[in-house]
C-alpha cells in the first residue's frame, strides 16, 4: 500500500489522515506547531481555556464517522454537549431573536419554538418562513449533495448539477434567497448571517449559504467538552493508535518534485522522506508559493491563484471575567447599525467598518470546566477585510479594536466588564498569517463568492502533479467546518483510488 504524507494537522488534515490510515495507507501527518488543531486550537491562561475556532459543531455525524472508520466510538473520547439555544440575535434597538433547534432535550419539537419566535418578531412572515423551510429541506435533501460531495468538480459534474442549480436559483445570494420568502429585515439578517460567520458575504455568496439555518434546526449545534482543541487532540491520538505517524513542531519547508510527481517532503529540522502521494491541508497559496517554490508548478499556480479573490479575516478578543452570566447564551450575535453597508465595507471596499457585528461565544456556560469556579470564558469575533485589502499595522490597530469590541460588549451585556476582566488577549489577521501561513491572514482561503464556489473549482488534486492533493478549507472555500470535513472525505477517496 502507498505511503502518504499529509501536511497540516488542522481538523482537515486530521480527518484526511484518519481516513487514509484506517484504509491501509501508511500515513505521516506533519504539523508546524506542537499541538494539533490548527485554527481549532485551545490555549490556557490563568485557569481559563480559550478556544480559537468555531463557536460550535454542526452535523457532528461527520466527525463521529471518523471514529467509526478507526474502529471506535467518539463518545469514548469526546463528549458532545448540546446547545439549548443556538443563537441569540441582539439588535442595537433592543430587538432580540432566539433561534432554537428544539432537539437539545432529545425529542424534536418539530421547530415549534422557532415558529413561536417568528410569530412574535415577524407575524406577517409565518407563511413565508414555512415556505423557506420547505425550500431548504428540498435543497438539502436532493439539491446540493451531488455538487458538495462530488469527487471531481469537473465539467461533467457541473453539467450534471446545472438543473439543480437552476431549480434552486443558486445564482441568488444568501440574503437574496432568504428575501424571496421573508419580508422582515431582522429575520432576513438572522437567517442569512451564517454566511458571514464562515467568512462569506451574505450579499454575494451563493444561495446555498442560506441553508445553515435549516441544517442547524434539524441537527442542532454541539460543543465538544473541553473545547475544539480537545477534539483535535482526540483525533490525533486515534490516528496514532491506528499506526499513523504524527510529526509535530517541524514545519514543512519544501515539497520536492520529480517530473509530474511530488517526490519528497523536507522539514525545517532537515528531516526528509519520499512518499507516493502528498496531501496538503495547509493554505493553498502557501503550498504553491512557498513549499513548491523551487518547482516550475509552484510559482505558476501561485500567480494564477493571485487572480482569485480571497476571503476576509477575523479579529478575535478572548477574555476571562469574574462572575457567572447565566443570562448570556453560548452564542450571542450583537448586530450593528448596518448590515449591507457593513458587508460592503468589509468585502468590497476593504475598510475597517465604523460598526461591527460581534459574534460572542460564552463557552463556559455550556462547559463550566473552561473557567475557574465563579468565573466565565468569553470570545468575541468580528469579520474584517484580509491583509491584502486592508494593509494596516495590526500592532497599532489591534489594541484599539480590542477596546472597541469590549466596550460594545460592556455597553450591551456586561456593564461593569472593565472591572471584571481577569485576563484578555486578541488574535489579529496578522497573527493568523504568521501562525498558520494563511495568505493575507484570510481565515477561509478563497472567497466563497457565487462564481468561485462553483467554477473554476480549486479541487482536491493538482492538475499537473498527479500525486499532489489538497484538503481543508482551501480546497472547499466557504464551507466552514462542514466543507473542511467533506474535502477530507473527497481527497481520501481520490488518493486511495488513484495511488494504490
Ligand atoms: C476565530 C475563528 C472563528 C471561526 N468560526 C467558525 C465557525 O463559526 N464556523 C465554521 O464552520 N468555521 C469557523 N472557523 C473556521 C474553521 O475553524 C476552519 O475552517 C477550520 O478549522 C479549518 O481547518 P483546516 O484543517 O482546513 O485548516 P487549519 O485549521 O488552518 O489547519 C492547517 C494546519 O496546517 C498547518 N501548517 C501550515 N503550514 C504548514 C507547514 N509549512 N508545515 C506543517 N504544517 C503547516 C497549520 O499550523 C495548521 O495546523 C473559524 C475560524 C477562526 C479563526
Amino acid at each position: 500500500m502507498s505511503r502518504v504524507c499529509v501536511i497540516g494537522a488542522g481538523l482537515g488534515g486530521l480527518a484526511l489522515a484518519i481516513r487514509l490510515q484506517s484504509s491501509g495507507a501508511e500515513t505521516t501527518l506533519i504539523e508546524a506547531h506542537e499541538a494539533p488543531g490548527g485554527q481549532c486550537r485551545s490555549q490556557t491562561r490563568e485557569g481559563f481555556t480559550f478556544d480559537s475556532g468555531p463557536a460550535a459543531l454542526a452535523e457532528p455525524a461527520a466527525v463521529a464517522e471518523l471514529w467509526q472508520l478507526a474502529g471506535g466510538d467518539m463518545a469514548e473520547d469526546v463528549e458532545l454537549l448540546p446547545l439549548e439555544l443556538l443563537h441569540r440575535f441582539n439588535w442595537p434597538d433592543g430587538t432580540l431573536l432566539d433561534v432554537t433547534s428544539g432537539i437539545a432535550g432529545g425529542a424534536s419539537d418539530g421547530g415549534a419554538a422557532m415558529r413561536r419566535e417568528v410569530a412574535r418578531i415577524a407575524p406577517d412572515d409565518a407563511a413565508g418562513y414555512e415556505e423557506f423551510l420547505r425550500w431548504s429541506d428540498q435543497a438539502l435533501r436532493e439539491g446540493t449533495a451531488p455538487w458538495r460531495v462530488a469527487a471531481r468538480r469537473d465539467l461533467t459534474n457541473l453539467a450534471r448539477s446545472a438543473p439543480m442549480f437552476a431549480r434552486h436559483q443558486a445564482w441568488r445570494s444568501a440574503y437574496g434567497t432568504v428575501a424571496r420568502f421573508i419580508k422582515s429585515e431582522p429575520l432576513r439578517e438572522a437567517i442569512s448571517l451564517a454566511a458571514l460567520a464562515e467568512g462569506a458575504n451574505p450579499f454575494a455568496s451563493g444561495a446555498f449559504h442560506a441553508l445553515d439555518h435549516k441544517r442547524e434546526l434539524d441537527h442542532g449545534l454541539w460543543w465538544p467538552k473541553g473545547g475544539f482543541g480537545k477534539l483535535a487532540a482526540a483525533m490525533a491520538s486515534r490516528f496514532e493508535q491506528l499506526g499513523g505517524t504524527l510529526v509535530a513542531r517541524d514545519p514543512v519547508l519544501h515539497i520536492h518534485t520529480l517530473g509530474d510527481r511530488a517526490s519528497e517532503v523536507e522539514c525545517v529540522s532537515g528531516w526528509r522522506q519520499r512518499f507516493d502521494a502528498v496531501a496538503s491541508s495547509a493554505d493553498m497559496m502557501h503550498t504553491y508559493r512557498d513549499l513548491l517554490g523551487s518547482s516550475n508548478r509552484g510559482p505558476e499556480m501561485a500567480r494564477k491563484l493571485l487572480r482569485r479573490s480571497f476571503a476576509p479575516s477575523m479579529f478575535t478578543v478572548h477574555f476571562g471575567v469574574e462572575g457567572s452570566w447565566p443570562g448570556i447564551p453560548h452564542n450571542t450575535v450583537l448586530m450593528g447599525q448596518r448590515y449591507k453597508g457593513m458587508a460592503q465595507d468589509i468585502f468590497e471596499h476593504g475598510l475597517l467598518p465604523r460598526d461591527f457585528i460581534v459574534f460572542l461565544t460564552h463557552a463556559s456556560l455550556t462547559d463550566p470546566g473552561l473557567a475557574p469556579p465563579g468565573k466565565s470564558t468569553f470570545r468575541a469575533k468580528i469579520v474584517v477585510a484580509n491583509q491584502a485589502q486592508l494593509p494596516i499595522d495590526w500592532d497599532q490597530a489591534g489594541p484599539l479594536i480590542e477596546r472597541r469590541i469590549l466596550d460594545e460588549v460592556g455597553r450591551r451585556l456586561i456593564p461593569d466588564l472593565a472591572d471584571r476582566l481577569v485576563t484578555k488577549f486578541h488574535v489579529s489577521p496578522r497573527d493568523l498569517a504568521l501562525d498558520f501561513n494563511m495568505w493575507a491572514g484570510s481565515a477561509s482561503g478563497f472567497a466563497a463568492t457565487r462564481n468561485q464556489s462553483v467554477w473554476p473549482p480549486v479541487g482536491e488534486r493538482d492538475a499537473s502533479l498527479r500525486n499532489l492533493y489538497f484538503a481543508g478549507i482551501g480546497a472547499r472555500p466557504g464551507g466552514g467546518l462542514a466543507g473542511v470535513l467533506t474535502s477530507a472525505r473527497v481527497a481520501a477517496k481520490r488518493i486511495l483510488e488513484e495511488q494504490r
